[in-house]
């Protein structure tokens, strides 16, 4: 089961750099490529809406460094955070030396800074996720705690993006101020009022706009010409500053025959949109990883550990270690995974599950950190803290999800790449075709400038990764968690899915309905069969141990387990059979003379359990039943509306599959299906052409689980171990199959629509900028507007909820 938080991949080193100064999907896109020509890089992701670039790299032919010089050289920053950490065990400065060797060869860490007296390393890094620098500390020996994990991470970037969001503002307000005058200037205009400003006036007004406001566009704009390449900021700064240049010109040296028209209104509109546009794209940014930040407070900032002699002492959550005592009172939130071991109460788990009712807990009930604790006061013994806590699990995967790329974006990637130098292109031959035409170079240049303006690709760049942030965002909310943007795709085109029988559709929760014995009575007949179960973790064999209760049980020696089939053992020097008819005829027992019996028991739905000694027969049968969820039929329903074709796997008998199948409306049945048959009949569904979704426990069904076209491990809530699953439910509620499918339809619906209006948008609005049918101006408010619409139909995805369409 692979660690939430390990970053090496089975090539390589895996790294997550933060990247800041993108402004589009050509900045992502030519990253990647700069990356890539870096002799090592296996992969490179770069994500335009979560700002980070994903790096598979071989470390012995490329460093993290190169890496970073790679992105910086390409023209973008990759800022650096320092992380604090704890580290007991260290006696002496060759114990600091030997952690700061530890550390400072991971791959990302540019400094780092040992204090043997305060017990504390500080480590400069790029690199995301700070488990890995632990796990390096703990390598040498010595215990290595975060003291700002998750939370404060998550902390540190939302103040960052606050004071962004704010300077963004203030230069906004600054623009506007300035823009507005010449504004008015053109209303009054259009009313008749000769209210022009003085050219000076107006050279002023928009050179304050073009080099204060507009400021922040150059420096980017630079960087990529040095880069040899072309951005967003670039055809924003030759767009607008040919326009003021024209204008400037004309106030500075006028004509023989006045001024002629001023062009600073456009420049200056221009600028003030562009920024206008941003500022909304990047308040709603933040928007798409609401959930991440709603999971991250979920966990308190303090835990109450019992000590030893029985006092309660306040502690900062993350110090919390494996095998404390940790005291929850009413009402407060549950600080670390853990098992009630004593009192009880009830918790609600409806932001780690979606499951809104709470759920009650006893003495061995495990609980999970983020879950909010009812009336009871309960101490915990915890179990998985800091990174291996559930939570931590679940924010990481989905940053991982949120993170990932779609198929579909590389290509928009590659077009975006070209995009600029084709603009420019094309802004040049609208420039000389003007003139050629003989309505002169001004008006040509004008004409260039609006081709420069519109055709920026930034809605393109936006179009894939919001979707898909809101979409994973919004899925976990309701307790599914979806791996990648990979099971997204192959989820919204799953025709079929495949139930495993126990556990997903029935609550696997068996019980004994009648005892047949055909020697002796029901008592000895159970005590025997129990006796042999004592080996077996089968639910069929918790349900017989439990009819037994605390009875006094016969050991049992030389166990065997028969996969599919039932167990073997030897009790009071008898060879005891226990399983299905399979097990028995191979054995050559007679069951012939129950069979009306025991087929009755399972047209009704039950399993029998055949009991026998080898060498004197049958000792007769036991029936147990399972019990289908409430909601079970509701959720094949469901899925049949869709259209989808439903298909119960399993190991037990046909009638019984049979007749549970149909009280809950599955289509299909594949009954006696051997443990490792599973997998072969999905690849045989596969074969006939349907997109398999299987739904298992994701334990014993792993194989079927990896060969489904999408694994769906259906989780208790408390378990997300389960990462082999692209698709992991945080509840056994079946209904969240049907919503899975649909969450992933939507998402991916909505970025086919966002991907269209991004390109219809740019195939619409080039011809009509070079045909002059536009403004500078409105083509910077056109701009401005496609990235807005793009990033706000994806956060219309919030709304998604399960149970309804898309
Ligand atoms: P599934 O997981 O699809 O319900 P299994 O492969 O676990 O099916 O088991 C298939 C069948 O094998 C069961 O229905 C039962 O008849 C028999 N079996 C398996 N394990 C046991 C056991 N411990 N005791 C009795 N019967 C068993
Ligand atoms: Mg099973």
């Amino acid at each position: 089961m692979p660690n939430t938080a390990q970053y090496n991949g089975h090539n390589g080193t895996h790294i997550t750099l933060p990247v800041e100064g993108m402004t589009c999907a050509s900045c992502s896109a030519r990253i990647e490529r700069q990356l890539s020509k870096l002799d090592g890089i296996e992969t490179a992701a770069v994500n335009l809406a979560a700002e980070t670039a994903d790096v598979q790299f071989d470390p012995a032919r490329v460093s993290a460094d190169d890496i970073k010089r790679t992105i910086e050289k390409t023209g973008f920053s990759v800022p650096e955070r320092t992380i604090k950490l704890s580290v007991e065990g260290m006696t002496c400065a060759s114990c600091v030396a030997r952690v700061e060797k530890a550390v400072a060869k991971l791959p990302g860490v540019s400094a780092v800074s040992v204090n043997l007296a305060s017990e504390t390393a500080h480590v400069t890094s790029s690199v995301v996720s700070a488990a890995d620098i632990v796990r390096a500390i703990e390598k040498t020996g010595y215990t290595a705690r975060l003291d700002e994990d998750v939370e404060a991470f998550g902390a540190a970037d939302e103040a960052k993006a606050a004071v962004r969001l704010r300077h963004d503002l203030i230069n906004l307000a600054i623009a506007t101020a300035f823009t507005t005058p010449l504004w008015a200037q053109m209303l009054w205009n259009v009313f008749g009022l000769d209210g022009m400003l003085p050219g000076w006036v107006q050279l002023a007004l928009a050179s304050a706009v073009q080099f204060g406001a507009g400021y922040r566009f150059y420096g980017p704009a630079y960087k990529a010409l040095r880069a040899g390449s072309g951005n967003m900021d670039l055809l924003v700064v030759l767009g607008t500053t040919a326009a003021w240049m024209l204008s400037a010109w004309r106030v500075l040296w006028p004509m023989a025959d006045g001024q002629g028209h001023l062009y600073f209104e456009a420049s200056a509109t221009v600028i003030t949109l562009i920024l206008f546009g941003r500022f909304l794209e990047s308040r709603a940014k933040r928007g798409t990883t609401g959930a991440i930040r709603a999971l991250m407070k979920l966990r308190p900032e303090t835990a109450r550990v019992l000590s030893a002699d029985g006092t309660e002492v306040e502690l900062p959550a993350s110090s919390v270690k494996s095998g404390d005592v940790v005291v929850i009172r009413p009402g407060e939130r549950v600080p670390v995974d853990g098992e009630v071991i004593e009192g009880r109460s009830s918790m609600d788990e409806s932001l780690l599950t979606g499951e809104s009712l709470p759920v009650s807990k006893n003495v061995g009930d495990g609980v999970t950190g983020g879950a909010i604790n009812g009336n009871g006061l309960v101490h915990v013994r915890a179990t998985r803290v800091g990174q291996a806590s559930t939570l931590a699990g679940i924010i990481q995967l989905i940053q991982n999800a949120q993170s990932s790329k779609a198929p579909v974006q590389k290509l928009v990637d590659k077009i975006a790449s070209v995009f600029v130098p084709i603009v420019v292109a094309i802004a040049l031959l609208t420039w000389i075709g003007w003139t050629l035409a003989g309505f002169g170079w001004e008006v040509g240049l004008i004409n260039a400038v609006t081709v420069l303006v519109i055709a920026c690709p930034c809605a393109l760049g936006l179009a894939t990764p919001t979707a898909i942030m809101v979409g994973t965002g919004v899925a976990a909310k309701h307790g599914i968690l979806i791996k990648d943007a990979e099971a997204l795709e192959h989820a919204q085109k799953v025709d079929t899915v495949v139930f495993d029988k126990t556990g997903t559709l029935t609550k696997g929760a068996l019980q004994v309905v009648s005892v047949n014995p055909v020697v002796g009575d029901d008592l000895t007949l159970l005590a025997v069969a129990a006796s042999v179960q004592h080996g077996s973790e089968h639910p069929i064999a918790r349900a017989i141990m439990a009819a037994v209760g605390d009875g006094n049980l016969a050991t049992v020696s030389d166990f065997t387990a028969h996969p599919g089939k039932g167990v073997e053992g030897h009790v009071d020097g008898r060879i005891i059979l226990i399983g299905n008819r399979t097990l028995m005829h191979e054995h050559a027992i007679d069951t012939a003379h129950h069979e009306d019996e025991a087929q009755g028991f399972e047209n009704h739905g039950n399993t029998v359990v055949w009991v026998a000694e080898r060498g004197h027969g049958l000792l007769g049968f036991i029936a147990v039943g399972d019990v289908a969820k409430e909601t079970a039929p509701a959720a094949v329903a469901g899925l049949q509306a869709l259209g989808i074709r439903t298909v119960m796997l399993t190991g037990d008998n046909r009638r019984t599959a049979e007749a549970m199948a149909g009280r809950l409306g599955l289509s299909d049945v594949i009954a006696e299906v051997l443990p490792d048959g599973k997998s072969g009949e999905v690849a045989r569904l596969q074969a006939d052409g349907r997109v398999v979704a299987m739904v298992g426990d994701g334990v014993n069904d792993a194989p079927a689980l990896a060969q489904a076209d999408v694994g769906i491990a259906m989780g208790t809530g408390t378990d997300v171990a389960m990462h082999t699953a692209g698709i992991t439910l945080m509840r056994g509620a079946p209904e969240l199959v049907a919503g899975a499918l649909d969450v992933s339809r939507a998402t991916v619906s909505k970025i086919r629509q966002n991907l269209f209006w991004a390109f219809f948008y740019n195939v619409i609005a080039l011809p009509l900028a070079a045909g002059g049918f536009l403004s500078p101006a409105i083509a910077g408010a056109a701009m401005a507007l496609s990235s807005v619409s793009v990033v706000t139909n994806s956060l219309l995805l919030k709304r998604w909820k399960t149970g309804e369409g898309a």
